[in-house]
């Protein structure tokens, strides 16, 4: 047991799935952590049930309009602490006093200057928020060299490839590393055509077979967006040029993603689909802690399958690989327009299909430009889902 005084963890993105988890790690390891700072969006009464049970410094929550109902709720719940609302407040946070540890589980772009503000602030980042460095890669990378902290990642695949490395971003050709091999479930739609796929409900593709997520990232999962994403993530975190990174689909989700070697040697991570077990490695690297995560059970797995994504059906992974290959904020223009295909299809209002479709014609239309700072990003960002909202509307 350590005799330290534990680290103090801003958790945003609480009342999420990650959320859940980290604080589920938390709360097993008083001694070693503390949830300092907690943050939401707009469920207020999530977050309250969060304060009451990990008492936090402070509270935040990002839509203005519900502080005053967040204050009241957390007195009348009897929880005495700090409460603030609205972005600023969440970037102040994440670079403050409150907190040397930052887990970034905010869903999508929204998770970006609170991403930027931990990195360069020199906190310990867990990121969760993959969204933030396929958006501006180069910029967190800088961020993180100003602030001299470190990146532990949260994305089960990349905790595992950080697991099956020698330190965290060494020289891939000096330590021998051949290729980052990304696994990837296949989705709820795994082996289905793109015939049966045009009807696909928003309930369908939120269901998926091994892992329990919020729904954007569950609808990336259905249309491998989330492996594209994912390509991009690991390319910017170690360093691997596109043409090193292979996904390859592995239905069980058991090996949570492997590094290949020079030698020929292939090192894996393993363990069950619970995210606990990346959030608990990130927490207390280089040690290792209990997550409460079940032991695997390799026989009642077995056998484990592999076989090669179907780039014909599922656009959006070959779409990715493009914009990484293209460069400069083309990422950037991928993530905002997926943004609002996935909205808009579980709103109803865009087919499964067509999330690629929308995504394909925006970055069509926004040719790439070098990614040069954060204001620049936000524009460009900006751009891209005003274009894709327009051609939504024509399209319907
Ligand atoms: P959820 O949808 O379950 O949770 C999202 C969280 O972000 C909620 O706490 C939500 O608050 C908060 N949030 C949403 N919008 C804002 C905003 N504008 N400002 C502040 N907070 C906001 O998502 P997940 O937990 O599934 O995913 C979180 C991130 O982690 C995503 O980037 C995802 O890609 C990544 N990730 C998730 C994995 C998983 O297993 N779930 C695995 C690997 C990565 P509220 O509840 O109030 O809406």
């Amino acid at each position: 047991m350590s005799t330290a005084t534990p680290r103090r963890v801003a958790v945003l993105g609480a009342t999420g799935s990650i959320g859940g988890s980290t604080l589920d790690v938390i709360a097993r390891h008083p001694e070693r952590f503390r949830a300092s700072v907690l943050v939401a969006h707009r469920n207020v009464e999530a977050l309250v049930a969060l304060c009451v049970a990990h008492r936090p410094e402070l509270a935040i929550i990002a839509d203005p309009a519900m502080e005053s109902a967040l204050a009241r709720q957390l007195t009348a719940a009897g929880v005495r602490c700090e409460v603030a609302s609205g972005p600023e407040a969440i970037t102040t946070a994440a670079a403050g006093p409150l907190c040397d540890t930052v887990v970034a589980a905010i869903v999508g772009a929204a998770g970006l200057d609170s991403t930027l503000a931990a990195a360069r602030a020199g906190k310990r980042l867990l990121l969760a928020n993959k969204e933030s460095i396929v958006m501006a890669g180069p910029l967190l990378l800088a961020a993180l060299r100003e602030g001299g902290g470190e990146l532990v990642p949260v994305d089960s695949e990349h905790n595992a490839i950080f697991q099956c490395l020698p330190g965290g971003r060494p020289d891939l050709d000096a330590k021998g590393v051949r290729r980052l091999i990304l696994t990837a479930s296949g989705g709820p739609f795994r082996g289905r055509s793109r015939a049966e796929l045009a009807g696909v409900t928003p309930a369908q593709a939120c269901k998926h077979p091994n892992w329990v997520m919020g729904r954007k990232i569950s609808v990336d999962s259905a249309t491998l967006m989330n492996k594209g994403l994912e390509v991009i993530e690991a390319h910017h975190l170690f360093g691997a040029a596109p043409e090193r990174i292979e996904v390859v689909v592995h239905p069980q989700s058991m090996i949570h993603s492997m590094v290949e070697y020079a030698d020929g040697s292939v090192l894996a991570q393993l363990g069950n689909p619970d995210m606990r077990t990346a959030i608990a490695h990130a927490l207390a690297w280089p040690e290792r802690i209990e997550a409460g995560v079940a032991p695997l059970d390799l026989a009642a797995c077995a056998p484990l399958a592999f076989e090669q994504p179907d780039l014909a059906t599922f656009r959006c992974l070959a779409l990715a690989f493009a914009a990484l290959r293209e460069g400069g904020d083309a990422p950037a223009i991928l993530n905002a327009a997926n943004e609002v295909a996935v909205e808009a299809f579980l709103a109803g209002a865009l087919p499964f299909l067509s999330i690629a479709d929308l995504v394909e014609g925006v970055l069509a239309e926004l040719p790439a430009q070098p990614v040069v700072d954060v204001q620049t990003l936000r524009e460009r960002d900006a751009q891209a889902r005003s274009v894709a909202r327009r051609k939504l509307r024509t399209a319907c």
